[in-house]
C-alpha cells in the first residue's frame, strides 16, 4: 500500500506541475483531437502497407499537435479551431446535400440559352420543347 500511495504522489506532483506548465497555454481542443486522429489513421495504414514513408507527416502531425497545445498565442490558436470548425461544417453539410443534388440531376436538364448564356432548368421526359428564356425573353427548342 505504502508503494502504492507513493506512485500516487509522484502522479499527482506531476499533474500540478503540469497544470502549472499549462497555465496560460492553449491546451487542446477539436483540430487537435482531428489531427491525432488523423496521425492514427496515418499509423494504421503503415502498420497495414508495412511501410516507413507516412512517418514523415506522421512525425510533422505530432510536433503539429504539441506546438498548438503548447503555443502561448491562444487567440491564433482559437482563430485555427474556428477555421476548421467551419471547413467541418461545409464539408458535412455538402455531403448531406449530395443526394438531394443528385435527384434534381436526374430529374431536370440544364439548357443554356442561345442568345443570353443563360442557364436554364427544365424537367426531363417531356420530349421536344420549347424553352422560353426568363432572361431576355428568346423562345427555342430543346430535347428534354
Ligand atoms: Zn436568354
Amino acid at each position: 500500500m505504502r508503494r502504492n500511495s507513493g506512485w500516487r504522489d509522484m502522479l499527482h506532483r506531476w499533474q500540478v506541475s503540469f497544470a502549472r506548465f499549462m497555465v496560460g497555454r492553449y491546451g487542446t481542443d477539436e483540430l487537435n483531437r482531428f489531427l491525432s486522429a488523423l496521425i492514427l489513421i496515418l499509423v494504421v495504414v503503415s502498420l497495414f502497407l508495412r511501410t516507413g514513408i507516412l512517418f514523415v507527416p506522421e512525425l510533422a502531425l505530432l510536433v503539429w499537435i504539441y506546438f498548438r497545445m503548447f503555443s502561448k498565442n491562444t487567440g491564433k490558436r482559437f482563430k485555427e479551431n474556428q477555421q476548421y470548425l467551419n471547413l467541418r461544417f461545409m464539408i458535412t453539410e455538402g455531403w448531406k446535400k449530395w443526394p438531394a443534388r443528385m435527384k434534381e440531376a436526374r430529374q431536370y436538364k440544364i439548357f443554356r440559352c442561345p442568345n443570353c448564356g443563360q442557364k436554364l432548368r427544365i424537367p426531363r421526359g417531356h420530349g421536344k420543347i420549347s424553352i422560353h428564356c426568363r432572361k431576355c425573353g428568346h423562345d427555342f427548342t430543346g430535347k428534354s
